[in-house]
């Protein structure tokens, strides 16, 4: 096995072309600062408003997170939907699953209006129990999903293999409407979109300073009417917000094309986008070419300082991959990646404005490029008009005075690392802030 990112080898043969980096100054009405799925839905929905807008990144659009993920469009992000409801009740797990599948289907739709080829692959979500803790994580997704009214559908073990081609899951929990898709020809994609709506574009170009309404690249600066920060990894001479997320590692890789016959042996009736119930669980599903792309990591690689330029980890998920799915289990994986998500402590987008400097907006910590779009466009609206926007209690869950359970102080003793593994954790399984009161700041918002 070989490091690359697949989808980059993707774009070859596609017409798309590099935009050239800013040089010198320019002024502009909105400046976007990063140009993953959270930059390109603000871009999307400031373009054709009358405003000048400006998008730069230091990579290419979607070179980061965006065109890394393995491209899973679910409203599951890092919680399900029984751990939202836990943690916010009826009206919070609500809100945030509908935000969520907002922005699965704006991606979809982004695609499907501009002829986007992006390789979108409507397919069912499988959830699928393993280990000790399966069968409760399957109940408890069942029973979210059927109180809150959604459409949903439980395979006990016993049925899972009229389904799928593997053994040794506890039970499932199956729903419709999600999509898998190509994330670096959506981001490139929406670029050509911007581009030919007057959107000025800029790649390889990276903010290295801040100062009032002036944004300093490496070749130049911009002044703005409204910046809005959607770079992931911002440095400390960038923001005083870096404090609030850490990276997640996680690890991918994609199979050759699968014969029909091994792909009727996977995935007997229709393919579905599948992960299991662990805490750092793996996930699989089928591209458009019938390739396995999969993905998964260690509790030590995914909370590691460093990228682990290692094929150890995803070999390891290779091997559980196989002991599930015996019959593609002679399959050969030829390319590996790893990338890492910026996350908070509590595993929710942070979006807030700079106290004092009302026009410097913030998206932080997107865990998923459904939260992302939701949050790049939340922002753009903010941008566009103060007094219209009936969201609000959005900052009920995004702002960013949360309270963990691993106090800040209490993280300066122990370290970032253990802190967040222990906030995430508690987030995840424990943590209720059902009576979180409204956070309302129409005035500053
Ligand atoms: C390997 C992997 C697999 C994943 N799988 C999935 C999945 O299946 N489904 C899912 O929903 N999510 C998945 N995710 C998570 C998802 O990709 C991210 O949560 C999402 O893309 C975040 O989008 P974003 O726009 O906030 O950030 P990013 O996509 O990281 O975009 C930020 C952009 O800012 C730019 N930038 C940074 N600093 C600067 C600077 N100083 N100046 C200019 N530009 C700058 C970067 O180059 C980058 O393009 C995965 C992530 C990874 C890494």
């Amino acid at each position: 096995m070989f490091l690359n990112d697949w989808w980059y080898t993707t774009l070859m043969g596609t017409p798309l072309k590099i935009e050239p980096p800013l040089r010198g100054d320019v002024t502009t009405d909105v400046l976007i600062v990063g140009a993953g799925a959270a930059g390109l839905a603000a871009a999307l929905q400031l373009m054709d408003k009358g405003l000048d807008v400006t998008v730069i990144d230091k990579n290419v659009c979607g070179g980061s997170s965006t065109g890394k993920s393995a491209g899973f469009l679910t409203p599951d992000s890092e919680l399900e939907l029984s751990q939202i409801l836990r943690r916010y009740g009826r009206q919070g797990a609500k809100d945030l699953w509908e935000c969520a599948q907002w922005g699965c289907d704006r991606i979809a739709d982004v695609i499907r209006a501009n002829g986007i080829d992006a390789d979108l692959q409507k397919q069912d979500c499988l959830f699928l129990g393993e280990g000790r803790g399966g069968p409760k994580e399957v109940r408890d997704e069942l029973a979210a999903r059927r109180s809150m009214g959604y459409e949903v559908q439980g395979y006990t073990a016993g049925e899972l293999p009229s389904v799928v081609g593997a053994t040794g899951f506890t039970g499932a929990v199956r729903y419709k409407n999600t999509t898998g898709v190509n994330g670096l020809r959506y981001a490139q994609g929406v670029k050509k979109v911007l581009v030919d709506h007057g959107v000025h574009v800029y790649e390889s170009t990276e903010a290295i300073g801040l100062k009032d309404h002036t944004v300093t690249t490496h070749l130049g600066r911009v002044t703005a009417d409204n910046i809005i920060f959607t770079a992931d990894k911002l440095k400390r001479d960038l923001t005083d917000y870096f404090w609030n997320y850490y990276y997640a590692q996680t690890f991918l890789s994609i199979s050759e094309p699968l014969q029909p016959h091994e792909v009727q042996a996977m995935f007997p009736v229709e393919p579905f986008m599948c992960w299991d119930s662990h805490f750092i669980y793996a996930y699989w599903r089928l591209t458009g070419d019938n390739r396995i792309l999969l993905g998964g990591g260690s509790l030590w690689t995914t909370y590691a300082k460093r990228d682990a330029w290692t094929d150890r980890i995803i070999e390891r998920v290779l091997r559980r991959f196989r002991g599930h799915w015996p019959s593609v289990g002679h399959v050969h994986f030829r390319q590996f990646w790893m990338g890492r998500i910026d996350m908070t402590r509590d595993l929710m987008p942070t979006v807030l404005r700079e106290p004092g400097k009302p026009w410097i907006h913030y998206v932080l910590g997107c865990v998923g490029l459904p939260w992302a779009t939701f949050c790049g466009d939340f922002a753009a609206r903010h941008v566009l008009s103060d007094e219209t926007q009936d969201d609000h209690r959005f900052y009920r869950y995004f702002g960013i005075d949360r309270g963990f359970v691993i106090p800040l102080w209490a993280e300066k003793l122990m370290g970032k690392r253990i802190s967040f593994v222990v906030n995430q954790a508690y987030a995840k399984y424990r943590q209720v802030d059902k009576n979180r009161p409204e956070a309302e700041k129409p005035r500053e918002f």
